[in-house]
C-alpha cells in the first residue's frame, strides 16, 4: 500500500511567509547594491585588466631577424590534450628543420596553456586576443600562415607579457 509522507507543518515559516520575509531580505540586497560601488563595466568600450598569462589566441613568433622560431620538435602537439595540433616537418635548403604545416584547430582546444608552456623556444603563445570569432567551423582552423600573421602583429604585447611574467617563472 501505497503512504504519504505528511509534510512538517512549521508555524515559523508560516509567518515568516505571511510577513513577506523572503521578498523583503531581497529587496534590502538589492537596495544595499544599488548605491555601492558598481563592478559592471560596459563591454567593449570598457575592458577589465588581463593576466599576462591570459590565455586567448594562439600565435606564433618569429625572433628579431625574421626567422620563425618554431624548430618542429613537435614537443606542444604531443603535450596538447585536446588533439588540436597538426605538425608536419621537414627540412630546409640550409639544413634547419622546420614545420611545413603548423594547424590548430581551436574547436578543439580547451586554452590549457600546455602547448606554451612546453615549447622551448618561446614559439607558440597564447595572446590576449579574446575579441574573435568564426561563422563556420572551418574560420576557427588557424594554418601556419595564419598564426605567424598574429604574432607578426601583437609581437610586441607578446613580448611584454613574456617579460611581465618572467619573475614569476
Ligand atoms: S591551449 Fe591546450 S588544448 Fe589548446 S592547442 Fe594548446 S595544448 Fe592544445
Ligand atoms: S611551437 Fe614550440 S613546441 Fe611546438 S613544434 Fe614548434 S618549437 Fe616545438
Amino acid at each position: 500500500m501505497a503512504s504519504v509522507a505528511a509534510s512538517p507543518f512549521s508555524l515559523r515559516d508560516f509567518f515568516k511567509s505571511f510577513m513577506l520575509v523572503e521578498l523583503l531580505k531581497g529587496m534590502a540586497l538589492t537596495g544595499r547594491y544599488a548605491f555601492s560601488r558598481k563592478v559592471t563595466i560596459q563591454f567593449p568600450e570598457e575592458k577589465t585588466p588581463l593576466s599576462p598569462r591570459f590565455r586567448g589566441l594562439h600565435a606564433l613568433r618569429r625572433y628579431e631577424n625574421g626567422e620563425e622560431r618554431c624548430i618542429a620538435c613537435k614537443l606542444c602537439e604531443a603535450v596538447c590534450p585536446a588533439v588540436a595540433i597538426t605538425i608536419e616537418a621537414g627540412q630546409r635548403e640550409d639544413g634547419s628543420r622546420r614545420t611545413t604545416r603548423y594547424d590548430i584547430d581551436l574547436t578543439k582546444c580547451i586554452f590549457c596553456g600546455f602547448c606554451e608552456e612546453s615549447c622551448p623556444v618561446d614559439s607558440i603563445v597564447e595572446t590576449h586576443i579574446l575579441e574573435y570569432h568564426g561563422e563556420k567551423r572551418g574560420d576557427l582552423y588557424f594554418t601556419k600562415d595564419m598564426l605567424l600573421a598574429v604574432g607578426d602583429r601583437y609581437e610586441t604585447e607578446i613580448a611584454a607579457a613574456k617579460a611581465a611574467d618572467a619573475k614569476y617563472r
